[in-house]
């Protein structure tokens, strides 16, 4: 049967109906940008309270484009973490409640998991969803990690970020140069007249062992040439934007070969996240990928950017999948700011780690 997916942890309210196989019935996404964009961040009060006025609207109008009514469905799926806490209780807290009216399942998503197995909605992928094991690089505003994905409910994080996340590093990178939050678009558009070897910017941890990340040096290099006057004309500003984003792609790249390589069985790399959006990542991720023939054959799967980002498409299906595996959660699950990967239970009657 259908289940209804709903997403609110960071600054996307969203809400989406597939059916049990998967199909997309209908999907919703209101972005919460132009609230933020003034105070140059995602404020988490104010976030909770548009999830609040937005979400019940945007569930109502998911099901009518499905032409379900809530007793029609097989389960309710909502985000419960990792995320900003207020957004994440208006969702799963909408999600118990439509549960609990209707006498459906309930699943507690991991945001994470989500973005981990949005690949395997059928028919998404050309040539097929990636089998088991395959390396999953997330890159967006609020994470950066590379993430061996085993099986549903079985993630091992091979690396993470030090410091900033790589979104992060983008948007900070942009508001130097001038440029409106969120900045990682704006400063690819800008990149894309410059010249990236102008200034030889550091890549932190490039060929070091492992695959965890830094980017807060790179970023303060970029706030020293601002300072030193760098970006004061526009060819200068186009320069180092492109020597910035050359900088995080090397990196990139360094690292998931790193993460590959401790994963020798993965044949896939899949991209999700924001930053999967940007052209120069993902021509240096497959120019590194390139090479390795036969069987050591490591495929670039990156999904369309629409369920790159935030979305409840990838909510609902991961629904659908614990669904599957008999992996309901009780109503009184507590939403969790923090909930890494590791502690997503895999099996039923068994508590994570
Ligand atoms: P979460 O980390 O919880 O998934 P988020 O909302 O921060 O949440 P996304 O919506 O996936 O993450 O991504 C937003 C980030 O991606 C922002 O930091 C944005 O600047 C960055 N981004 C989007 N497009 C591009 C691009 N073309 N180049 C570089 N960065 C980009
Ligand atoms: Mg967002
Ligand atoms: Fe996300």
């Amino acid at each position: 049967g259908a289940v209804l997916g709903l997403e609110s942890s960071c600054d996307e309210t969203a809400a989406a109906v597939l059916a049990g196989d998967g199909t997309v019935l209908a999907e919703a996404v209101l972005s919460q940008e132009q609230e933020h964009a003034r105070f140059g961040g995602v404020v988490p009060e104010i976030a909770a309270r548009a999830h609040l006025r937005h979400l019940p609207r945007l569930a109502r109008a998911v099901l009518e484009r499905a032409g379900l009514a809530p007793g029609d469905l097989a389960g309710v799926a909502a985000t419960a973490g990792p995320g900003l806490i207020g957004g994440l209780i208006v969702g799963a807290s909408f999600g118990k409640g439509i549960a609990l009216a209707r006498g459906l399942p309930f699943v507690a998503v991991n945001h994470l998991e989500a973005h981990a197995l949005t690949v395997r909605l059928p028919g998404l992928i050309e040539g097929g969803p990636p089998d088991f094991p395959y390396l999953l690089l997330l890159v967006s505003g609020g994470h950066c990690q590379c993430v061996a994905v085993e099986g549903v409910g079985r993630y091992r994080r091979l690396g993470t970020t030090l410091d900033d996340a790589v979104g992060e590093a983008f948007d900070k990178a942009a508001k130097l140069l001038g440029l409106p939050w969120p900045g990682g678009p704006h400063l690819e558009r800008l990149a894309a007249r410059g010249d990236p070897r102008r200034f030889p910017l550091p890549r932190p941890l490039l060929g070091r062992p492992g695959c965890d990340f830094s980017f807060s040096g790179l970023k303060t290099a970029v706030a020293h040439l601002v300072a030193k006057g760098a970006a004061a004309d526009e060819q200068g500003r186009a320069d180092l934007a492109a020597s910035f984003q050359a900088a995080v792609a090397e990196v990139l790249a360094d690292r998931a070969a790193h993460a590959l390589a401790m994963l020798p069985a993965a044949r896939a790399l899949v991209v999700a996240g924001g930053v999967a959006a940007n052209a120069t990542v993902r021509a240096a991720l497959a120019a590194r990928l390139e090479g390795a023939q036969g069987r050591n054959r490591v495929r670039l799967v990156a999904p369309p950017l629409r369920l790159c980002t935030d979305n409840a498409v990838m909510v609902a299906w991961a629904g659908i999948e614990r669904l599957r595996l008999g992996l309901a959660d009780p109503l009184d699950h507590a939403p969790r700011p923090r909930w890494p990967l590791e502690e997503v239970r895999a099996r039923p009657g068994v508590e994570a780690r």
